[in-house]
């Protein structure tokens, strides 16, 4: 019997027992309540849940059930200091869920694959009336500049965000199927696309190859999925550079051949060998610079070899001012930077396919998300990540 016999059968036993309708998979199949609730920042280290009544759901909408969503580091800024000024708003960017309502006009994804009910999704971007963002026509933009979910100020849908039941994803919003991949996977998929898109940046200089000895500096989330990227595009030369060992234990176990402790040299010229022993007698390279700290800014050139390669991709918030050489640290080495910000659409379609590859191959990307809670601790999820235990925090609703 083939599989598409069982397909008929089984489609055949659910309708005599459903008296015709087959119920949607998953929560589709379940009755969607007349009101649900988010979690509102309603003022500096205050999440609220609040309950409001579902949305309509317009002929190009779709309504999805949150099934979870990584705490990103944005999330924590805004949860301690309101630096965007969004307050009232339901954060959460890095969420994923399944439709269970869709308007007549919704028939596929953002990359042309059908979209049905019970399917699960993310969003990356909403389209703004910009000529220049066109989808899969933006490596030379990167989505910086846009709207996302869960950075939109509070209005009267309220369902904005991903840390809620539910999020009323609006027509005009990019948005993927990626029912293939399993939940972790998909709270992983923003940060991924971060380095996804910081690898695309460093392969523009032409250094990063194949066999290319590379430095990380920072292993922290950033750094981990680094070193799985360039893992995953065969490069195996790698050495980590951090200062806690459970970090540094990590990124072995994520592939780096070997890691580099900054507490145990003193000074500069010290740990520049420490890292071009570590390569067999060679400095790097490429390195990328993954930690939000200037003095590690200036440190790094001292990693690379004349002609060498560096991205820098730490600083997602201002971190002040780092003080280098520019005469020794990048004209006489003539070395190559490339700064790197978020990423492409089409970064974001390459990252669900990174994921599988990372599987794959075995890197333990699941145990990057070390704590999970619940939508009602919400409060504790952001507190956690403040506090900077762990790794990847995510609230999971599920
Ligand atoms: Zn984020």
């Amino acid at each position: 019997m083939d599989n598409k016999n069982i397909e008929e059968i089984v489609k055949k036993v659910l309708e005599s027992m459903t008296g015709g309708s087959v119920p949607a998979r998953g929560a589709a199949s379940q009755a969607i309540p007349k009101t649900a609730r988010v979690a509102k920042l309603v003022e500096k280290g205050r999440f609220e849940l609040q309950e409001y009544p579902l949305p309509e759901v317009g002929d190009g909408d779709i309504l999805v059930k949150v099934e979870g969503c990584g705490v990103c580091g944005t999330d924590a800024h805004e949860f301690k200091n309101d630096p965007f000024g969004l307050i009232p708003v339901v954060l959460g960017h890095e969420g994923t869920g399944e439709i269970v309502r869709m308007g007549k006009d919704v028939k596929k994804d953002s990359a042309g694959k059908d979209l049905h009910l019970g399917d699960k999704v993310v969003t990356c971007m909403i389209f703004k009336d910009n000529p220049d963002i066109t989808m899969f026509d933006l490596n030379k933009q990167n989505v910086g500049g846009a709207d996302v979910y869960g950075l939109l100020p509070d209005d009267d849908v309220h369902f904005n965000g991903w840390f809620a039941d539910y999020i009323l994803i609006r027509k005009g919003s990019t948005v993927f199927n990626v029912s293939d991949l399993d939940l972790k996977s998909r709270v992983l998929i923003e940060p991924c696309a971060v380095l996804v898109h910081a690898v695309e940046r460093a392969k523009t200089t032409g250094i990063l190859r194949f066999n290319s000895r590379v430095a990380v500096q920072g292993c922290g989330p950033i750094g981990l999925i680094c070193i799985a990227v360039l893992r995953t595009m065969g490069i195996e030369n790698i050495t980590a550079v951090d200062g806690e060992p459970k970090r540094l234990e990590f990124a072995k176990r994520m592939g780096a051949s070997k890691t580099v402790n900054f507490k145990d040299y003193k000074g500069i010229e010290a740990l520049a060998g420490a890292v071009e022993a570590s390569f067999g007698g060679h400095l790097a390279d490429f390195a990328f610079q993954c930690t939000g700290s200037p003095v590690a800014h200036a440190n790094i050139y001292k990693f690379i070899r004349n002609g060498g390669g560096l991205c820098e991709l730490g600083f997602f918030i201002n971190g002040g001012d780092a003080t280098i050489n520019p005469h020794f640290d990048i004209c006489a080495k003539e070395i190559t930077t490339v700064g790197s910000w978020v990423y492409t659409l089409r970064d974001y379609a390459t990252t669900f396919d990174f994921l599988k590859r990372a599987k794959g191959i075995g890197l333990p990307m699941d145990d990057l998300i070390t704590h999970s809670f619940p939508l009602e601790q919400i409060n504790e999820a952001l507190k956690t990540n403040l506090s900077m235990q762990g790794l990847k925090i995510a609230v999971i609703n599920k």
